[in-house]
Order: structure tokens, then sequence, then C-alpha cells
């Protein structure tokens, strides 16, 4: 397979020496051919020296690596890359084991795949495409991935409508390439729960909360908790087993509330510990006593871009601050962003500010990050975006 050729300017190199997987439009120099978006493209330095093999797309990034050396993106390809993903899952325990099938399998540039993330849900894969070339490969992947998760896959849902690049301009082509069963019980950590690829956000479930949802099943035995943006009830039902006083989940969706109180149902039928509300957060926080020694705040992203962070911070302090003044003496606050572009430090200047408004004395117990089936890939330090802090307050 010929691929169309791409020169980049002289010293833009250096980057991808250093295994970066992005070259920006800015760099490239010319281009050999005429390169449809999506298409795969060979790199070359200013001195015709061959660096990479990548997806060509029209915008900041134009080209995604996925591969350092001259190689056909084939079937081979895609074969190879998701066995190493699999393989990977399965020394991390989480797939091929009794208590789980619930893991991410391909993590973008983490996974040296940037552009794809794929989520199995018990015997589901929810694929979601961020670039062309992904989009256009949908139907390569879901050839690799039955061939090598074999008889445990029985759907492959493809969901890529709010996440493929608007200019693409391409049809909304979210759907089945395989299978077609739109019920599936998935577990993680022994807990199951109902997920909702069509309607549901990201893939579906928020995956990367797993091992935070661990640490705090181990806090909550005889604590009243709050699980404020609670999506599907993950950290409710982890309370509920560690032994939780009540749970009241709130969550401004009314959705998310019904797939929470019928996950909630799954796992412990009939318990009156838990009630969930659908309500804004800042307005539930505002109205509420100081009923809570548990307190959960996982908010949507506040910063998508560079630019609103600012406002992302007053956000995070706004938020962090109606807690520490409301939590009970003694109580554990679990706090995160999930903004990419919001850095550890910043986050934690924010809900630093916000401790000292409230003038408590607030210790942290916990550092939190996202799981290692989210994988950064250490040449893309974009790539680690979910921070956390468990606090204690006196
Ligand atoms: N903690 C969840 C994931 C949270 S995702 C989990 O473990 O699965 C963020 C959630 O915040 C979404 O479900 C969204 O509906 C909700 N949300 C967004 N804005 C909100 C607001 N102003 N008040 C309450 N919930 C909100």
């Amino acid at each position: 397979m010929e691929y169309c050729k791409v020169f980049l300017k002289p010293k833009k190199e250096e980057s991808l020496l250093r295994f970066h997987p992005w070259i920006f439009s800015g760099a490239i120099q010319s281009i050999e051919g005429n390169p449809e978006e999506g298409d795969v493209v060979e790199v070359y330095g200013a001195d015709q020296q061959f660096l990479a093999t990548g997806h060509y797309q029209i915008g900041n990034i134009a080209i995604r690596i996925l591969s350092f050396s001259q190689r056909a993106i084939d079937e081979s390809f895609w074969l190879e890359r998701v066995q190493t993903a699999y393989t990977l899952r399965k020394i991390l325990r989480l797939a091929e084991v009794e208590n789980n099938n619930t893991y991410r399998l391909i993590h973008g540039e983490g996974d040296n795949l940037p552009g794809l993330v794929i989520d199995i849900y018990a015997h589901t894969a929810v694929v979601q495409a961020h670039s062309v070339g992904m989009h256009r490969s949908r139907f390569q992947i879901a050839e690799a991935l039955k061939t090598i998760l074999g008889e445990s896959l029985r759907n492959i849902y493809y969901k890529s409508e709010t996440t493929l690049p608007y200019k693409a301009n391409l049809e909304n082509e979210s759907g089945y390439l395989y299978g077609g069963n739109a019920e599936d019980i998935a577990t993680e950590n022994g807990l199951s729960f109902y997920v909702d690829w069509l309607k549901g956000q990201k893939t579906g479930f928020f995956v990367d909360q797993r091992e935070n949802r661990s640490l705090l099943e181990r806090y909550a035995k005889d604590r009243s908790v709050l699980n404020m943006f609670c999506y599907t009830g993950g950290f409710s039902f982890y309370a509920m087993r560690g032994g939780a006083k009540l749970v009241h989940s709130v969550d401004s969706s009314a959705r998310a509330i019904a797939l929470t109180n019928k996950n909630v149902e799954l796992n412990f039928p009939g318990d009156s510990r838990h009630e969930a509300y659908a309500e804004d957060a800042f307005k539930f926080l505002k109205e509420m006593g100081q009923n809570y020694d548990l307190i959960i705040l996982d908010p949507p992203a506040f910063a998508k871009h560079k630019n609103v962070l600012r406002n992302a911070l007053q956000g995070y302090r706004k938020l962090n601050a109606v807690a520490f003044e409301k939590i009970r003496p003694g109580g554990i606050l679990f706090t995160f962003s999930c903004s990419q572009v919001v850095s550890k430090e910043q986050f934690r200047l924010a809900v630093f500010s916000a401790a000292a408004q409230s003038g408590r004395s607030v210790r942290i117990l916990h550092q939190l990050t996202q799981p290692a089936d989210h994988p950064i890939n250490i040449y893309h330090p974009e790539g680690e975006y979910l921070k956390g802090l468990v606090l204690f307050v006196e």
C-alpha cells in the first residue's frame, strides 16, 4: 500500500523523536499526494528521513501517530494492538476474572491508538472514535475485537455521535457493528449494573472511577453519604456495600437518577438506606443541612478548553467551599476533577482556597488518579486527566 507522504519543517521532528504521538498542522512543510481526511500517511523529516505512520486529519492536530515504524496499517496491525491492550488488562486482573468484566480496553494514546476508546461491559464492547481515521477504521477494529475476545463478545456498539470532529461533516453513524442486544448487566468488583450505551454519557458508564469507588467503600461504614453528580450510581452502590447508614444520590439528569435507582435495586433489593434526587448540585448543596459525613463531588469537566480554565477553577473552588462548609465534623470528602486542562496542582490549589475560605482544619488522606486501564503514555503526558483528593475535615 502506498501512503501519501507528509514532510515536516526543519526541527519539527523533535517531538516525534521523543515519541509524542501528535503532529500539529503548523509543523507541516509539504504534502506529496492529496490525502483525504482519515487517510493513513507517512511522515518524513525535512531531511527526507522516515519518522512515523499516522492518521491524517484536517485541524489543529493534523496527524495522530499509529506507529513509529514504516508499516502497513492493516488487519495485522489492528490485531496486534488490540491483543497487546487485552493482554495488559489480563495482567491488571480486570479481564477474564471472576468478579469483574468492566474495563477500558483501549485508552487512546495510552494504548498507542490515538483517537480510539473502547470500553468493555460484560459481553459488549462500546467503541468511540475521536478522529476520522479511527471512524474509517471501525470495521477493521470490530473484526480485531471479535478475533481477540472470541465468544465472550456478543455486541459491538459504535458510539461516536458526540466525539467525532464536527467539521468532518460525517453522518451520525452510531449503531451496532455486531450483535444488537441493548441490555447487558456488567460487573465491577462484584457489583452489578446496567449500562445505557445507547443514550448514556460517554460510553455509558464511568469506568475510570473503579479504584476510587473501592477506596470509598472502605470509608463508608456507618456514615451518611452524599453522592453528588452520581450519574448511574457507581459510588452509591459501593457505599452501600461498605455499610453506609444512608446514601443520597444527586444528579441533574432524571435519566441518570432512574438508572441509579435501578442499579441500587439490582444490588440491594428493597434496601431503604438509599434515596436519589434529580436536582441541580448547587441548589441541593445550598439547601441541604449538615446532614452528611461522607461527601463525593465528581462533577463533569468544568473546563474542556484552556480559555475557560479560570472559570473552571472558580467553579471547583465554589463547589468545594459549600462541601467544606456543610460537611459534619470528622467528615470525609472525596473530590474530583476530570478536566484534562486543569493540572493536579491547579486543582489542589482550588480545593485549598475552598478549605481556607471555610476555616476548617483539613488534611489530605489520599491523592487519586485514573486507574491502570486508563494508562498514560509516558511520551504523552496530556493523557493524565483524572485527579482526586480524599480529605479529612475536622
Ligand atoms: N460520579 C459518576 C460520574 C459523574 S459524571 C460515576 O461514578 O459514574 C457527571 C455527572 O454530573 C453527570 O451525570 C451529569 O448529569 C451531572 N451533572 C452535570 N451538571 C450537573 C449539575 N449542575 N447538578 C447536578 N448534576 C450535574
